[in-house]
Order: C-alpha cells, then structure tokens, then sequence
C-alpha cells in the first residue's frame, strides 16, 4: 500500500503546480544527487528572436531572410517560430513542399525548384553545402558574440548566417543557487553551440566542468546514463521533443509545463509554472514528505 504521507505529498504538489505521475515519483526525487538541465526553454525563456543577420557573398538580408523562413515555417523549434516571424515582417512568404527536419539538426524543404538548408555545420554536410574555412570563421565569430546561429544553404551554395539570441529567466540564477544549497549538482546540457552555453552556464551560476554543449538529442540521453554509471542519481529537466529521451532515461524526469506534449509524456513530473523555483519546491517537498513517514 501506499504511504498515506507520499499521498498527502502529491496532493500538496499539485497545489503547488506540480504534477506528479505516481506517489512513487516523490520517493524518487528524494535519491537525485544531479540535476541536469536543458538550455533552451527551460533555464532560458525560449523566445528567441534574430538579431543580426550575416549574408554570404552574392546574397542579401532580405534573400536569406526569405529563404529560410519559407523552410522553417514547416518547423514547430523556436528558432523556426524567430525566423519565420523576422521573414514575414519583411515579405510575404513563398510555398515550401517536401518539408524534413532533423531533430538538433536543422529543416529543409523545396521552394520551387530550389532547396533550402538551415540549421547547423554537420545539417550542411549531410545536405553537401560547400563550406569553406572563411565560412567557417564567419560561425565562429558570431558564435562567440553570443549568438545561437543557424547557417543557411540554397542548392549546395552557403547562403549566410541567421543569428538569434533569447533570455535567461528572471529565476533560473536563484533556483540554480538553491539548488546547490540543497547539496544537488547542476549540468548543462544543450545543442545549442559552446559559447552560448558558456555564456548561459556563466550567468546562472553552473560551473564550466558542468556544461555540454553540441549535444545532439540522442546524446542526451547518452550523457544521462554516463553519470548514471559513475553513481549519480539523476534527474533531468527538460521542454522539447529532442529532450524526450534523456527525461525517459533519468529517474527522475522533469518537463516543463510549456514544454512539447512528447517531454511531458516522458517525464514523472511536471511543473505548470515553468520555473526553475517549482524543480527546488518538487524536492523540498520529497524530503518533507518522507521525513514525516519515517
Ligand atoms: P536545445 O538543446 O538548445 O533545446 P536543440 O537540440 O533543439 O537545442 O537544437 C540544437 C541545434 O540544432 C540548434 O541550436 C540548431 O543549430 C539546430 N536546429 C534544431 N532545430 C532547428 C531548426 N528548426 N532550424 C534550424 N536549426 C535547428
Ligand atoms: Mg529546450
């Protein structure tokens, strides 16, 4: 049977915002030594916007612009929602058909007889866009500006960079803090490039040692059974599609109330508020509660 306290437990968390799949998740949440978290949406807002754009050589803003958001408007990622919002301000966007994405890879579609690549330096090559070393340090040099920068192709031919920047929530620095308090390790995990993550992982607080950047969805995953082999009793918190397996595989997954209807189902927990602060309320109240059935 189960404890009448882990019961009062989920009750509580529910008032809280927390929604708990079984009494037996509180349990769970008690054991997490690790706590890894994923970028995007979860410790940032997730609304990302472009910032600058830089065309390569033969193109212009508004042809890239228009390029790319004809083939991310087939994409729910928002860095899909940014572009096609920067292309629409801009014109009228053209038809795209044959529309593929690959998920922590990038989009393509046809748009007449042209095809369209965005996303990142390995979505190039699988899709053969020629990228010389000048492309290459043009990436790099907006990549450590901060940027999260998605390259664009049409045909084979690189066509320039898009670049975009989002927020770090108001309360992730804090929740990131307490969560240390609490005697629990915070891990970065995105694939979203090293600088970025480096800048994110800086401004909440999570030591450098502590950040994997580039970290492609199956991978993910990959990094939560890692520590789960070095001992570590992980929880990972997470929002998008390429999250799903890494919530799977952590005992204990946490997916954002916001978050893509696949993390959800993949996770134990949920957080309607989609705040960090409500990760550190799920295990305060785990210790709470089976501090009272003891
Ligand atoms: P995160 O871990 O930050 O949530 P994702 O795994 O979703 O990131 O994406 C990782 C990287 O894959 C992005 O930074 C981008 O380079 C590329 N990518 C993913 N989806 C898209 C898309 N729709 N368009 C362009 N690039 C994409
Ligand atoms: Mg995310």
């Amino acid at each position: 049977a189960t404890p009448i306290g882990l019961l009062v437990g989920t009750g509580r968390g529910a008032q809280l915002g927390i929604l708990i799949r079984g009494p037996q998740v509180l349990e769970d949440t008690r054991k997490i030594d690790t706590v890894l978290l994923d970028k995007t949406g979860t410790i940032t807002e997730g609304n990302l916007a472009v910032t600058s754009t830089t065309p390569a050589w033969g193109f212009d803003t508004p042809t890239l612009l228009a390029l790319a958001g004809a083939a991310e408007s087939g994409s729910e990622h928002p860095i899909a929602h940014a572009i096609v919002e920067a292309a629409r301000a801009n014109a009228t966007l053209s038809e795209a058909s044959d529309f593929t994405s690959a998920p922590g890879g990038g989009v393509r579609a046809r748009i007449g007889t042209q095809t369209v690549v965005a996303g990142r330096v390995s979505w190039m090559r699988e899709n053969d866009v020629a990228l010389t070393q000048e492309h290459h340090r043009m990436l790099a040099s907006a990549q450590q500006e901060g940027a999260t920068s998605i390259m664009i192709g049409l045909d084979g031919t690189f066509a320039g960079l898009i670049n975009l920047s989002d927020t770090v929530k108001t309360t992730s620095a804090t929740a990131i803090t307490q969560l240390k308090e609490l005697g629990l390790r915070p891990v970065l995990l995105t694939g979203d490039n090293a600088s970025v993550a480096a800048q994110v992982a800086a401004a909440v607080g999570i030591d450098t040692a502590d950040v994997f950047a580039d970290v492609l969805p199956e991978a993910k995953a990959q990094a939560v059974r890692k520590l789960q082999e070095e001992g570590r009793v992980v929880a990972m918190v997470g929002d998008g599609v390429n999250d799903a397996p890494a919530l799977a595989q952590a005992d204990l997954g946490i997916a954002m109330g916001s978050g893509t209807d696949v993390a959800i189902e993949a996770a134990d927990l949920t957080i309607m508020g989609n705040d960090l602060s409500q990760v550190v309320q799920s295990i305060e109240l785990s210790r709470k509660t089976l501090g009272t059935i003891k």
